[in-house]
């Protein structure tokens, strides 16, 4: 569905936040404004949950480390671990909130959502390769918190408690 009044044109540079703020017809823009607020790359509401949680079972980390790869929300140094909080829309998850589709401004959402999900894959790669065990707790597993300690602590486990994959000695 294209907005009225000559935004058809599909904008692929960053000011398209602010010709769709302009040219797309109130609901339009309104469900744009709401999707963007959600998809703020830090601290987000599902990634704090994470964090508190983490955090009050005993877990020290670090966060947002901007000189490893896809810079992670969640850093545990002395784990080897890292934990990204995905925003299932941005992050394109197969679940509910993740199928859903944008339906104005296409030629900027698309390729946009294509990127997060092939820079993701990036990420991840190259954390494995140097030596990170990598996870991700998408949105939508926040929502059910009466699970997600459980999934947290699974996460967290150490290989020397799960019998021994002895881990490489990468400096931090
Ligand atoms: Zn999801």
């Amino acid at each position: 569905m294209l907005p009225k009044g000559g935004g058809s044109r599909p904008r692929a540079t960053s000011d398209a936040r602010v010709a769709a703020r302009a040219k797309t017809p109130r609901s339009a823009r309104e469900i744009l404004s709401a999707r963007m607020s959600r998809i703020r790359k830090t601290n987000t509401k599902p990634e704090m949950i994470v964090r508190r949680l983490a955090h009050g079972m005993g877990f020290r980390f670090r966060v947002h480390r901007r000189d490893l790869p896809g810079t992670p929300d969640l850093v545990f140094p002395v784990l080897r671990k890292i934990i990204f909080v995905h925003g299932c829309f941005w992050h394109q998850h197969d679940c509910r909130l993740g199928a859903k589709q944008p339906t104005a401004n296409l030629g900027y959402w698309l390729p946009k959502l294509a990127r997060n999900v092939e820079r993701d894959h990036q990420s991840r790669a190259a954390l494995a390769e140097a030596g990170w065990d990598v996870s991700v707790i998408w949105e939508c597993q926040t929502r059910a918190p009466e699970s997600l300690p459980a999934l947290i602590l699974a996460l967290l486990k150490t290989d020397l408690q799960r019998g021994g994959r002895s881990r490489p000695k990468i400096p931090l």
